[in-house]
């Protein structure tokens, strides 16, 4: 879809326009009411390709899955279990049964927490994450932490956005049990060297646990390269429908581990002398699953599988440079955290205006930012501040987007000064 030229640069190979027209909310429908979407992190839209595919799924196509004998079911059944697939190319492994479906990243890591933390997590333990986590991945070890008497260890970052490998290595000790970390974070775009940390971790028998949900959008994932043995993401971030994610883990891990809701779907058989549980991944799936939403990531993936990634990751690189460039030019404004290797996240101050003020001023001008802690309230009480203002890229971002915020953070200027 994006190859125009394969002998080209990455970056040149990229063809946004064409991408772009593939977002409907993204079209120019004239003068003031083009929108001009920087909030990806938060969730991004949706090419036409998802919102048909769930069209088509409830008009033609809509049955439960996995009970039924009938045609209908039979064929939802079938491409609900082929999203697994999907997924597993997505993930670069192979094993489906690895796969569980889960509301999100959010129920992914507590799903881990709870059966996987309920069963090898005790008093004494440690649980080491970063400063620069999302609160859905401090918050359930905490909660681990409150039913167990385990401790969490906290991995420092430097004023760069950057994971200090030496005292995260330090913090991994004989009673550290699992680390759980950010892939990409959400509020500064640094990429963690997972692949390093994650092996620091297994080299010393400890389970780790990366949380996807900024990664996957931005480029190609391999879990075996990682070397972790639990990977999480969200569907909605990466152009698919909201309510529906994974859990990738380890078959060996998954197989251990008890339950993490029961109900109807997750059972082998059950009477009231004693019920017995289904394998994994149905073990942790009980209940009715977002049939639609699973078909709609499955769209979204077969969508992403057909972009050139490397392509797409180049013109990012370079779009996140033009625009940081332009930001830092606008006096007063200071960015939040420094990554060389940084993905598309612009978390910013202006000294004239607070966070709110600023997303307020630029929504006017047709400009879509996000403002507050972004779920890492740690990570604000770092830098010192309450909140960030944060313009986030994706795919369909190009310069149209970052001069417009740029001329609106003029405006903002001129009003607040
Ligand atoms: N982790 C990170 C790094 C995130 O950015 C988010 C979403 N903002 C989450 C976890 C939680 O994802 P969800 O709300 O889709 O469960």
């Amino acid at each position: 879809m994006s190859v125009a030229n394969h002998d080209a640069l990455p970056a040149d190979r990229f063809d946004v326009a064409a991408v772009r027209a593939q977002f409907p909310v993204l079209a120019d429908d004239g003068p003031g009411r083009t929108l001009t979407y920087l909030d990806s992190a938060a969730t991004a839209q949706k090419p036409q390709a998802v919102i048909d595919a769930l069209e088509d799924f409830y008009t033609r196509e809509y049955a439960s899955v996995h009970r039924g004998v009938y045609a209908l079911s039979v064929r939802s059944t079938q491409r609900f279990e082929a999203v697994r697939e999907k997924v597993c190319r997505l993930l670069h492994t192979s094993d489906p049964r690895e796969v569980v479906f889960t509301r999100g990243t959010t129920e992914a890591i507590n799903l881990v927490a709870t059966s996987w933390g309920g069963q090898n997590v005790s008093a004494g333990d440690e649980i080491v994450v970063t400063q620069l986590e999302h609160h859905s991945n401090i918050v359930p070890w905490q909660l681990l932490c409150e039913r167990t008497g385990a401790r969490l260890r906290v991995a420092p970052i430097g004023l760069d956005g950057c994971v200090e490998v030496d005292a995260f290595e330090a913090l991994l000790g004989p009673r550290t049990k699992l680390v759980a970390l950010a892939h990409v974070s959400n509020a500064l775009g640094t990429r963690l060297p997972v692949a390093a940390l994650c092996q620091l971790a297994r080299s010393r028998g400890i389970t780790s646990l990366v949380d996807g949900a900024q990664a996957v959008p931005h480029g190609s994932v391999d879990v075996l390269a990682i070397g972790c043995d639990f990977y999480a993401f969200s569907a909605h971030k990466v152009f698919g429908p909201t309510g529906t994610g994974v859990l990738w883990g380890r078959r060996d891990l998954l197989d251990a581990m008890p339950p993490y809701q029961g109900g109807g779907s997750m059972i082998r058989s059950v009477s009231f002398e004693g019920t017995t549980y289904a394998d994994a991944p149905q073990r942790f799936e009980a209940g009715t699953p977002d049939v639609a939403g699973v078909i709609g990531m499955g769209a979204a993936l077969d969508w992403l599988e057909e972009i050139d990634r490397e392509a797409a990751a180049a013109f990012e690189c370079e779009l996140l440079r033009y625009a940081s460039e332009a930001l830092e030019a606008i006096p007063g404004l200071h960015i939040f955290g420094s990554d060389p290797e940084k993905v598309g996240v612009l978390s910013f101050s202006l000294d004239c205006a607070h966070p709110h003020d600023i997303a307020t001023i630029l929504d006017r001008e047709g400009v879509a930012i996000r403002a507050g802690h972004h779920c890492a309230q740690p990570l604000m009480k770092f830098y010192g501040v309450p909140a960030m203002a944060r313009a986030s890229l994706a795919l369909y971002s190009d310069r149209s987007d970052i001069d417009a915020l740029v001329s609106a953070l003029e405006t903002t200027r001129e009003i607040f000064s």
